[in-house]
């Protein structure tokens, strides 16, 4: 009867549509996709918009899937991991919390003859079959220009510029400001910028950059005067410190990720810019390249990215960003992933 019923449920797509389930009745010939994403609290996007839009992807393509979200805890994400591998899984994709931990997940799949798919964040020296993400340091280049435009709208002299970059754990944040430096060291060097503090946050911890930003406010006697924050929600830290200090308005913030917060940021005067990530065709590239590993076809991807650890080219598919300033953020509104209804709440 069991059968019956998951046979059942399977031909109208009915397991599909589970979050979770025991894998069992799951035949070999089902593929199970797990997705272990990090944490929620560096960034609105993963429970907002990557949990919804593979979940999208995967009901679409009529396979079983499990996400699960690993809150920051690299012991947790093992775990998790493992969980997954015992229920079946044959395909996992992970965002890992640093290439270390990360690594040794991957590897142990392999080792069970699960393949994997790097999502967002390459791990260094790791083993994933493909690397899904942005080209990051296309991401950092449009941050830096942003800065270097909003400040020449300010019209300060010799500005002072701060830079809060992400977790130095996550080869995205080095990515970042690989792509930001590029643009504001030459600045520097000519001293039309002075360069100001220089920090990375701990995994990107929201509070953290609030803190730090507190501390190179006092350290540069309040005289920092433009702020190359890597995500949204650093930057959104910073201009609560920059509010308390009337400085709101008049400091051009950074950000990236398009998250509400972010785009209500820019809305308000806050917020110089943001960098928009269409997530969905993030999703929907790894959910196909992961649903083809599951039948056993290896997609050509048209792109390698070198991992410098793992001293290997790895298939990738790398998708163009977008800047974001008060003129265009209807653009992200009208590409569907936020809604203007979003936008207004609690404004
Ligand atoms: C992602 C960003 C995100 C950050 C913090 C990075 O790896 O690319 O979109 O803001 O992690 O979660």
């Amino acid at each position: 009867l069991l059968t019956i019923t998951a046979v059942g449920l399977l031909a109208t797509g009915g397991l599909a549509a589970c979050g979770e389930d025991s894998g069992a009745g799951g035949s070999e010939r089902t593929p199970k996709i797990g997705v272990i994403l990090p944490d929620s609290a560096s960034s609105a996007r993963w429970e907002t918009a990557d949990r919804k839009y593979l979940e999208s992807a995967f009901i679409a393509a009529g396979v079983q899937y499990d996400i699960q979200n690993a809150q920051g805890d690299k012991a947790q994400f093992q775990t998790i991991a493992d969980q997954m591998m015992a229920n079946g899984v044959t395909i996992l994709m992970i965002v890992n919390l640093d290439s270390g931990t990360g690594k040794a997940v991957l590897d142990k799949a392999k080792s069970q003859g699960v393949a994997t798919i790097d999502y967002d964040r390459l791990t260094l020296g790791g083993s994933a079959e493909y690397y899904v993400s942005f080209d990051n340091v296309a991401v950092g280049k449009l941050q830096g220009e942003g800065l270097v435009k909003c400040l020449a709208d300010k019209g300060v002299k010799n500005p002072v510029v701060a830079e809060l970059n992400g977790s130095s754990t996550d080869n995205n944040a080095t990515l970042f400001k690989e792509g930001y430096d590029s643009i504001l060291n030459p600045k520097y060097e000519a001293k039309e910028f002075v360069k100001g503090p220089d920090q990375s946050v701990p995994e990107w911890d929201n509070t953290q950059a609030g803190t730090i930003f507190e501390q190179m406010l006092t350290q540069e006697r309040g005289k920092i005067d433009g702020v190359l924050a890597a995500n949204d929600g650093m930057g959104n830290a910073v201009i609560s410190v920059l509010k308390k200090n009337k400085l709101n308005g008049k400091v051009p913030v950074t950000g990236q990720d398009a998250d509400v917060q972010g785009l209500q940021n820019i809305l308000a005067g806050d917020q110089c810019m943001t960098v928009y990530k269409a997530i969905k065709q993030e999703a929907d590239a790894a959910a196909d390249l992961a649903v083809g590993l599951a039948k056993g076809e290896k997609r050509e991807t048209g792109q390698t990215v070198k991992d410098p650890e793992g001293h290997r080219d790895v298939p990738a598919v790398l998708l163009t960003p977008k800047a974001i300033y008060l003129e265009n953020v209807k653009d992200v509104v009208t590409d569907g992933f936020v809604t203007r209804a979003d936008l207004c709440a609690g404004e």
